[in-house]
């Protein structure tokens, strides 16, 4: 029996068996339409031949190959495969998972701009060899070769069984389906780019380095400081690639970040053809650059997470930039880490791939100190000095709304001097909880286990785990007290405070409430660039990577909370996130200034930070680490369970700690724990970690656990696994 396996979009971790007449390994990659359920389903061929594994009277006709779309990369559906089976995640659901939407579907992506054309081997074949009833294949061969290539539509309408037809061709190599390349694009690509700064020798010495791996796997770390010149380092690797005619992936850690950096590779590289690939980009659209990267159109792709499993057939360099950024591990589902899918794909292909940031995550640098990535700092700024940074002792002073005399007085300086400041609070709203004074009551969110946050304007409390709001109330609602205060300090708080401070200055909030919609941070980015704001009020979300040119205050406010945490990984997040967030003062010629609010002037983590000295920090973190056994120096997954009730949760994440104990691996299965917040709208969490300092010990494990934890008591809990967790 001719038998293709299928990947499809289902929880299963299995692929579905069905039957193709003409059966190729050439479809292997291919888009088809199966019969499933009571319905038809998209997927992609991943296996031709082979075994059966139901019983064949079973085993139903594969509906439709859409032959006019070229089948999947091997290299793809090879990243894929390791990726459902490192993160234990159903195979179906990762591969259709990284398509754009339009291909998930259930019908043609309508994608017009390709063509149909004659191959080699139909010119080489003597045709008088296809049977005689085969009249609609006759007719597309002639029609095609007396008219050239053709839009698939055309072809379909040759005859009524011409689509049949086409797809036979396709599957016999007979016709192939090409990518419409727009006229001229070879001169483009070879276009020279603007020119750009002249380098400093450490740029110069980092190209050199780096530009000499082009054409072979090297994993590079890039080490520079904020302001360094990072950007402009991969720019130049762009320009060397692309005058080699090869393709470029760059990965961001959010969408946030992509149009400064688009813009300034289109104003770069005029002539080359861009692609951005990200949430923001409406559906339409971008299958178009999908398609565009997936044919070798678009020369360098821009992109979020996902884009790193995008077809890229002419990839010649990776680049991932801030690689530290939690936000490039995705969260649900398939949890990957995009960068350490990034490096597996420059080691298939054979390309560098290159790791930057001014603070790396300490498992990209614990490698690259062991010499598996190569190292190269950029350690001076380009065009001005690092910023000078203060902690501000907040023990014996008297705050104003949080503010420090020290932060005012800098604040007011820089008004008077018509420059920029930042105050970076991270904390949205306008105080964390509403508190009664006499009985210890805060407000509660009656679905977590978690405190309401006030937030002003709309006067409501709201559950920043679960979204449920509330009327503020008036009154205690334990013992009747009419003063219920606000305490600790959010954004919008501050930016009140400022207000009254300096009714004078424009202040510019944004935090994930003023920027809900698609276009709002891009908004309020411009016209921070345009001056026209003199302080503004943010989140981390300003932190990342973003180059605000006037900006030269940064002031920190509450910052302390992560150095007593319970989370082994907050110092390491606390330092990136400082060095960050300091990094955006004084980019250009002003020499930038910050001011640290802390009760711990004195904690080795400050001082580290005062110092800009990643390589002390990390130094010191790593042997933390080593001595505690946790990663980089252990691999870790993290089992999370939630349900209802909390017994079901422990009964369950009890029985697989017991069964994973009993398996005899080299692994150890810690206890199972409520998870820091323990509930969230209505369901208990829990987790149970399990660690080993042998990667493939781990794996081999997982493989004998997994199958154990779907008992029957496991359908009454939603569980999931969680390799090389970020967050515990
Ligand atoms: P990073 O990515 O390390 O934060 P960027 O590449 O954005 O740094 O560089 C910071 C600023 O310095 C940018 O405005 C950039 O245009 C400028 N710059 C970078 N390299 C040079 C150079 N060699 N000469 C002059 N200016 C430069
Ligand atoms: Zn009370
Ligand atoms: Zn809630």
């Amino acid at each position: 029996m001719h038998l293709v396996r299928v990947a499809l979009d289902v929880p299963l971790p299995t692929l579905f068996d069905y039957r193709l007449e003409h059966t190729r390994r050439e479809l292997i990659g291919a888009r088809v339409l199966v019969p499933f359920g009571r319905g038809q389903r998209a997927g992609i061929i991943l296996e031709v031949g082979g075994q059966p594994e139901v019983p064949p009277e079973r085993i139903k006709r594969v509906a439709h190959v859409f032959a006019d779309e070229a089948p999947l990369a091997p290299d793809v559906l090879q990243l894929m495969r390791f990726a459902s089976r490192y993160y234990q995640h159903p195979i179906g659901q990762v591969v259709m998972g990284a398509l754009p939407q339009a291909l998930r579907r259930a019908h043609a992506s309508r994608d017009a701009s390709g063509r149909v054309v004659l191959t080699a081997a139909a010119l080489a074949a003597d045709w008088s060899t296809l049977p005689a009833r085969a009249l609609a294949r006759r007719r597309v061969l002639e029609h095609l070769r007396a008219h050239g290539p053709c839009t698939p539509a055309l072809v379909r309408s040759l005859a009524s069984t011409a689509p049949r037809a086409l797809r036979d061709l396709m599957a016999d190599g007979w016709v192939a389906f090409e990518e419409a390349v727009p006229p001229g694009l070879e001169e483009r690509v070879a276009h020279a780019a603007t020119p750009g700064p002249a380098l400093t020798a450490e740029q110069a010495e980092a190209l050199e380095a780096i530009g000499g791996t082009l054409g072979r796997f090297t994993a590079w770390l890039l080490l520079g400081v904020t302001g360094s010149g990072k950007t402009e380092v991969y720019l130049r690797l762009i320009e060397r690639v692309l005058a080699r005619g090869g393709q470029v992936l760059v990965l961001v850690p959010e969408i946030n970040l992509t149009p400064q950096l688009e813009a300034r590779l289109a104003a770069r590289f005029p002539g080359a053809s861009l692609a951005g690939l990200h949430s923001g980009v409406p559906e339409a659209e971008r299958l178009r650059r999908w398609r565009a990267a997936e044919s070798g159109r678009a020369s360098v792709l821009v992109g979020t997470r996902l884009a790193v499993f995008t077809p890229l057939p002419r990839l010649a360099l990776i680049v991932v930039d801030e690689e530290h950024d939690a936000s490039l591990k995705q969260q649900e589902g398939l949890r990957y880490s995009a960068r350490d899918l990034a490096v597996l794909r420059a080691k298939q292909r054979q390309v560098p791939v290159v790791l930057g940031s001014a603070t790396p995550s300490l498992e990209s640098y614990a490698k690259a100190l062991a010499g598996r990535y190569r190292l190269t700092h950029l350690s001076g700024r380009v065009s001005s000095q690092l910023p000078s940074i203060r902690c501000v002792d907040t023990r014996a002073q008297r705050l104003r709304e949080g503010l420090s005399p020290a932060l005012i007085d800098a604040l007011a300086r820089g008004l008077a001097a018509s420059e920029q400041s930042l105050v970076f609070v991270n904390r949205r709203g306008y105080a964390p909880a509403l508190l009664c004074f006499a009985c210890g009551w805060s407000a509660p969110c009656p679905r977590c286990s978690a405190r309401l946050v006030l937030h002003l304007g709309a006067a409501r409390l709201r559950c920043h785990y679960c979204g449920h709001e509330e009327l503020v109330t008036r009154a205690c609602p334990s013992c009747g007290n009419l003063d219920l205060t606000p305490a600790g300090q959010g954004t919008q708080r501050i930016e009140y405070a400022l207000a009254q401070l300096f009714p004078a200055a424009r202040i510019l909030r944004i935090d994930r409430d003023t920027t809900r919609s698609r276009r709002a941070f891009e908004q309020m980015r411009q016209r921070v660039q345009d001056h026209e704001v003199d302080i503004l009020v943010g989140t981390q979300m300003l932190a990342k990577g973003h180059d605000f040119p006037r900006l030269t205050l940064v002031g920190v406010i509450n910052a302390d909370g992560a150095l007593y945490s319970t989370d082994f990984r907050a110092a390491e997040k606390l330092f990136a996130q400082l060095t960050q967030v300091a990094g955006r003062a004084g980019r250009r010629d002003a020499a930038g200034e910050v001011l640290i609010q802390t009760q711990f002037p004195g904690h080795p983590l400050y001082r580290a930070v005062q110092r800009q000295d990643y390589a002390a920090f990390a130094q010191l973190a790593l042997t933390e680490r080593r001595e505690a056994g946790f990663p980089p120096y252990a691999h870790q997954v993290l089992l999370r369970a939630e349900a209802p009730q909390r017994e079901v949760v422990e009964r369950f994440l009890g029985r697989a700690a017991h069964a994973g104990g009993r398996l005899g691996f080299r692994v150890e299965v810690y206890d199972p724990v409520p998870a820091p917040v323990a509930r969230v709208a209505g369901r208990e969490r829990g987790h149970l970690l399990v660690q080993s300092t042998s990667r493939n010990e781990l794996q081999r494990f997982l493989a004998a656990w997994i199958p154990q934890l779907s008992d029957r008591e496991a359908r009454r809990v939603r569980w999931a696994l969680d390799v090389d967790p970020l967050d515990l």
